[in-house]
């Protein structure tokens, strides 16, 4: 197959999958699920099991396996997109990808169906090939949303299948090798007090009040956790992202809810900052009575540290002439660490232009990607 052809096929497999409207919510994967899982079975690659794992109506993950009996390589990525909000603003339809100017332009085009179709084009060059090792290809629904569908894929018990001792997630990187990024945890914490005429607030609890009391011994975790560095990735971070509190202008506000998002490192873990912000409250209330406040977790991501010296992250930094770094986001890679395959992530794409209005992926390096990740397969599987 000559080279432009090659190039045809990979970025229409780009634009297919682009074409499916997998915005979560309410994400919808299932028909580029059966899309992925047509395609790979049309392959006829020895020892191939392709599945879907239906988690929630019209929500699937694919789960794939081919040959091999010893453990080889995982090329893993995500199906769903964010939603694109400002349709008008694009200058072509973002479900109908497009080339121009050396790029592709569509809703996911970055992040990050390209990754994807690189993965499943290189996948196709174990074709009529002997697997000495297994290749395992996990797509995903949900990972924008809180990594729900690989969630329900690990509790199902639907990775057992998948032995890889290496593992890549194609999330844009612009083909750079990430081996480490914080954790993530977004929580609100309530504060209760009592509604009072503004003219007599001793006969009510303000809560804005004792969430400014809070805020205080929130600098105090903040300053205690800022000691603990990780070379990579720095300190962990805590920060106020929302309050809400209040009802009207001379009554003493009853409640007041303030979000904090902490972006945590691996030293460290996401208990001990939950923990922390918890015996500020215990503290608190056991001082003064009229503190109540309750913690709820919204969301909770790993932070993801593969050591430099892992054969992942020497494997990927020749074959992409990088030098592995940290990245300032979260992925599903440390699930698939966490599963016992050492993940790095390596995709087409920038973050800068993942989520935004005109999204697009340097044709480039969705080509670099694709001849990456044969080269990984080559290496590694056959
Ligand atoms: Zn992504």
């Amino acid at each position: 197959m000559c080279g432009t052809q090659m190039q045809m096929e990979l970025l229409e497999l780009a634009s297919s999958l682009i074409s499916f409207n997998t915005v979560t919510p309410p994400g919808n994967e299932e028909p580029c699920a059966r899309f992925i899982k047509d395609y790979l079975d049309d392959l006829h690659i020895q020892g191939a099991e392709v599945d879907l794992h239906n988690f929630a109506k019209d929500r699937s993950n694919v789960v794939a396996t081919f040959g091999g009996s010893s453990a080889g390589l995982l090329l893993a990525g995500h199906m769903d997109v964010v939603p694109v909000n400002d349709e008008g603003a694009w200058t072509s339809p973002p479900f109908q990808a497009k080339v121009r100017e050396a790029r592709l332009y569509g809703r996911g085009s970055a992040d990050m169906k390209s990754g994807l179709a690189a993965m499943l084009a290189a996948i196709s060059s174990a074709k009529g090939r002997r697997l000495k090792r297994t290749l395992s290809l996990v797509a995903t629904a949900g990972e924008e949303v809180g990594y729900d569908g690989l969630i329900a894929l690990v509790d199902d018990k639907g990775m057992k299948r998948v032995k890889a001792r290496y593992g890549v997630v194609g999330e844009p990187t612009e083909m750079k090798v990430v081996r480490a990024h914080r954790g993530g945890i977004s929580v609100r914490i309530t504060f209760e007090g009592r509604s009072a005429h503004a003219g007599d607030p001793s006969l009510g609890i303000n809560s804005i009040e004792n969430c400014t009391l809070f805020m205080k011994h929130l600098d105090v975790l903040r300053k205690r956790l800022a000691k603990t560095k990780d070379p990579d990735l720095g300190h962990t971070i805590v920060t106020p992202t929302m309050i809400n509190g209040g009802s009207k202008s001379n009554v003493i506000p009853g409640s007041c809810e303030l979000t904090l998002d902490s972006r945590v490192i691996p030293e460290i873990g996401s208990k001990t900052v939950i923990d922390g912000l918890n015996s500020a409250i215990a503290d608190l209330s056991s001082r003064d009575e009229r503190f109540k406040a309750r913690l709820e977790v919204l969301y909770q991501a790993s932070a993801l540290s593969v050591p430099r010296e892992a054969e992942v992250v020497k494997i990927t930094e020749s074959l992409t002439g990088s030098r592995s770094a940290a990245a300032p986001y979260c992925t599903e890679a440390p699930i698939y660490s966490e599963q016992g395959t050492p993940t790095v992530v390596l995709g087409p794409g920038s973050v800068k232009q993942a989520h935004i209005v005109d999204e697009y992926a340097p044709v480039e390096q969705i080509e670099r990607a694709e001849a990456v990740y044969r080269q990984m397969i080559e290496k590694l599987c056959l």
